[in-house]
């Protein structure tokens, strides 16, 4: 069965896009929880960061640089941002399929809840 971000990849259900290129897409979160949330979302169907092997290395390294270039292009390189990567139960994952989420636009706490 395909996840949410499978089937907003496969343009089954709508998204607000940030950026979208041959390996991944960038989305607004539907529930952002600052400013600027921004999901960073392989197209490639990685289950979590726990998941990944040394084949999506150059997939991991992309994501990262994406995330970096869309927190650019939203006006947070100089204010700053944060990138997190929920990693199963206790690590708060809801969604299987890997995403970076971008967050900014605000002060972040830490440490996080
Ligand atoms: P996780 O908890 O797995 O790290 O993050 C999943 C994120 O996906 C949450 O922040 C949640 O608000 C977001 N989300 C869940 N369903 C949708 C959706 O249908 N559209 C968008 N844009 N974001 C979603």
């Amino acid at each position: 069965m395909k996840t949410i971000f499978q089937r907003i990849i496969d343009r089954e259900i709508p998204a607000k896009i940030a950026h979208e290129d041959e390996r991944c897409i960038a989305i607004h979160d539907v529930n952002p929880q600052a400013p600027v949330h921004v999901l960073v979302i392989p197209k490639s169907p990685i289950a979590r960061v726990g998941a990944a092997t040394a084949d999506d290395s150059s997939t991991l390294g992309h994501l990262l640089l994406t995330a970096a270039a869309v927190a650019k292009k939203l006006g947070l390189a100089e204010s700053g941002f944060r990138l997190v990567i929920n990693n199963g139960q206790d690590g708060g994952e809801t969604v299987p399929h890997l995403h970076v989420h971008l967050l900014g636009g605000r002060p972040l706490a830490w440490p996080p809840g």
